[in-house]
C-alpha cells in the first residue's frame, strides 16, 4: 500500500530531530557594531559572513538610497530582455578591472552563478574534478551539467592528479572553493592551476569567502597566490559576504564571459538584480580598496587565534575569518551554541550534511566590526562551556 506523503515526511522529521539535525531559523532585526538583535535578544554576532561590516555601512546605505530614489526597486526584466542597467554595466567593468580580468558578468547570486557554470561550459564527455569539501552549489552544478563528475580528497592535489589519470574524458574542468566555507583553509590554488595547465584544463575558483578580504586590497584568494582570472582560470565571487550586499559575478577572459551570456541558464532566465544593489556594490568596492577594514579584520583574526591558544583551545588550520571549533556530536554542538546564546553570543552550530558526519562544529566568523573585548569575552565563555558540555573534546585538544 502506498505510504502517504504526510506520513513519510513526518517520519523523516522524527528522524532528523532524533539525530539532532532539525534546522531552525533565528529571527534577525537590527545589527550594529558586531551586535545583532536575534530573536529579540541583543547578541554579539559571530556567525555572519559580513566580514567587513559593510552590510550596515552608512556610505553603502546612502548610495543605495540614492539609487533607489533614482531608479526604483526592481530591474523589471532579465539582462538580455531589458534588465541590464547601466549601473550593472559599470559594476561589471569595475569588478573586472579590480580582479584583473578581461570581463566580468553579474549573476543574481553565487548559487546561481555556480549552477550555470558547469552546465554552460561542460559537455557530456568532459570531466568535472572537485574538492570533496566544495560548496553545495558547485556539487549541484556538477550533477546538473551531465559531465563526468569526480571528487578528490580535500586539498589533495596528488589525489586529484591520480583521479584524473584514471579517468577517460575529453576536457577537464577543475573547480575548488578558494577559501573553504566550513573549515576556513585556503585551497592549494597554485598546484591546482599547475595541474589544470598540464592537462589543458580550465580552473574555476569559487572565492565567496576570499573576495574582499584576501590578497592585495581584497582582490581575493587568486591574487593572494599571484594569479588572476585570465587565460584558463575563471573566478566566481559573491557580493553577499565581505561586500555586504547581494549578488555575484564570474570573471575571466572575454570568450568565456560571452559564452556565459549565450548559454548560462541562470543568467538568461532570471530577473536582473535591482540596480540599487549594483550601486551599493560600487560603493563597497571603493571602501574595500582603501584596505583599512581588512587591516582591522586581520588584527581581529590574530587576536582571536592568540587568545584561543592561551586558553588551549585547538583551532583548525585556518588563517582566515572563518575559525571553526569542531565538537563532533550534533547535540553537543547545539547545546554549546545555545549556552553561548544565553550568555550573549551568537555562534551557529553547523551540522551534517553541511559538514561531514561526526564533525559538527561551532563556526565562529570574525568581522572588522568586532572589538578585542567582544572576542575575549566570547573565548572566555566558549572555554567554560566546552569544559562542561564537551569535556572529551577538551581532552582531544590538549594533544
Ligand atoms: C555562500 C557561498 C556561495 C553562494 O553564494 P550566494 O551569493 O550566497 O548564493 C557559493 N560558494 C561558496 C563557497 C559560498 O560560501
Amino acid at each position: 500500500m502506498a505510504i502517504l506523503w504526510r506520513d513519510a515526511i513526518a517520519q523523516h522529521h522524527v528522524n532528523l530531530r532524533a539525530q539532532g539535525l532539525w534546522r531552525e531559523r533565528s529571527l534577525m532585526s537590527a545589527s550594529q557594531g558586531g551586535k545583532s538583535s536575534i530573536n529579540g535578544q541583543e547578541l554579539v554576532n559571530f556567525s555572519s559572513n559580513d566580514y567587513l561590516g559593510l552590510s550596515q555601512n552608512p556610505a553603502l546605505v546612502e548610495r543605495g538610497q540614492q539609487a533607489l530614489a533614482a531608479y526604483g526597486v526592481g530591474s523589471g526584466a532579465s539582462h538580455l530582455v531589458c534588465g541590464h542597467h547601466s549601473l550593472h554595466h559599470q559594476l561589471e567593468h569595475s569588478l573586472a578591472e579590480f580582479v584583473g580580468a578581461e570581463r566580468a558578468l553579474l549573476f543574481s547570486s553565487g548559487y546561481m552563478a555556480n549552477l550555470a557554470l558547469a552546465h554552460a561550459l561542460c559537455n557530456k564527455g568532459d570531466l568535472l574534478l572537485m574538492d570533496k569539501l566544495n560548496h553545495a552549489s558547485l556539487i549541484d552544478s556538477a550533477k546538473l551539467s551531465g559531465a563526468i563528475f569526480k571528487r578528490y580528497a580535500h586539498a589533495d592535489t596528488g589525489h586529484a592528479e591520480r583521479v584524473m589519470q584514471n579517468a577517460s574524458f575529453d576536457r577537464c574542468l577543475i573547480a575548488s572553493d578558494g577559501v573553504f566555507s566550513m573549515d576556513g583553509d585556503i585551497a592549494p590554488i597554485e598546484q591546482l592551476a599547475g595541474l589544470s595547465k598540464a592537462n589543458s584544463g580550465l580552473l574555476l575558483i569559487d572565492d565567496a569567502h576570499g573576495f574582499g578580504v584576501l590578497g592585495s586590497e581584497g582582490r581575493g584568494a587568486l591574487n593572494c597566490r599571484g594569479l588572476s582570472p585570465s587565460g584558463d582560470i575563471l573566478l566566481m565571487a559573491t557580493l553577499g559576504k565581505a561586500f555586504g550586499g547581494y549578488g555575484a559575478f564570474v570573471a575571466g577572459d572575454e570568450i568565456f564571459i560571452d559564452h556565459l551570456i549565450q548559454t548560462a541558464r541562470t543568467y538568461i532566465y532570471t530577473t536582473a538584480l535591482p540596480p540599487l544593489l549594483s550601486a551599493c556594490a560600487l560603493e563597497a568596492l571603493s571602501i574595500v580598496k582603501d584596505g583599512a577594514l581588512q587591516d582591522k579584520l586581520s588584527q581581529n583574526i590574530s587576536h582571536f587565534k592568540a587568545v584561543a591558544h592561551e586558553r588551549k583551545l585547538s583551532l583548525m588550520p585556518s588563517l582566515t575569518a572563518i575559525q571553526p571549533i569542531v565538537i563532533g556530536s550534533n547535540q553537543a554542538a547545539s547545546s554549546i551554541s545555545q549556552a553561548l546564546r544565553d550568555s550573549g553570543f551568537y555562534v551557529s552550530a553547523i551540522r551534517p550534511p553541511t559538514v561531514p558526519k561526526n564533525t559538527a562544529r561551532l563556526r565562529v566568523t570574525l568581522s572588522a566590526s568586532h572589538s578585542f573585548e567582544q572576542i575575549d569575552a566570547l573565548l572566555s565563555c566558549l572555554s567554560m562551556n566546552l569544559n562542561v558540555l564537551a569535556p572529551t573534546r577538551i581532552g582531544l585538544l590538549d594533544e
